[in-house]
């Protein structure tokens, strides 16, 4: 069985990580969605409510796991037998972060990166601009698949 571990901090989750799941699930027959616990970056969205609205959002779909992790990324797939990290890319920045990040992976476990080009139509789309957006009150449903706090 093919599984990739989608990694990130999703603070919150958005249609862009949305339709990167999506999508996955047409190449791996699970995909595990690892929420990082991030000390340095801090939390808008408390990791319970992040948790507890994916698994949620997923409860019918049997392929798709919900897992929160600590340390390294190539631990927490060791951990679920992956050997594949799902990553979307929107842009330039996004794609020379991710090269650096899926060399360090291979080198260290041989855990292979696998990228999907962002949407046109989601590639504005982040969770800073989420969370901005939300700050300021503004209606942010039709970002995001589950619905804020
Ligand atoms: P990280 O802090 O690890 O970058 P994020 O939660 O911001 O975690 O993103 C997780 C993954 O989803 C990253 O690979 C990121 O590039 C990708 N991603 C974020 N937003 C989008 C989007 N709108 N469309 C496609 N992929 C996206």
């Amino acid at each position: 069985m093919r599984t990739a571990i989608f990694p990130g901090s999703f603070d919150p989750f958005t249609i862009g990580h949305l339709d990167i799941v999506e999508r996955g699930l047409q190449l791996f027959d699970r995909v595990v969605i690892g929420i990082g616990r991030n000390s340095m970056k801090g939390e808008t969205f408390p990791l319970a409510f992040r948790v507890e609205s994916l698994k949620d959002y997923f409860k019918s779909e049997e392929r798709v796991a919900v897992d929160v992790y600590d340390g390294l990324t190539v631990d927490f797939a060791r951990m679920h037998g992956a050997k594949f990290l799902l990553r979307g890319v929107r842009t330039v920045q996004d794609f020379e972060y991710e090269q650096a990040m899926a060399e360090a992976n291979r080198q260290l476990d041989g855990i292979e990166t696998v990228l999907l080009y962002a949407r046109p139509e989601h590639a504005y789309i982040s969770s800073s601009l989420v969370r901005e957006l939300y700050s300021y009150n503004r209606d942010v449903s039709r970002l995001v698949p589950c619905r804020l706090p």
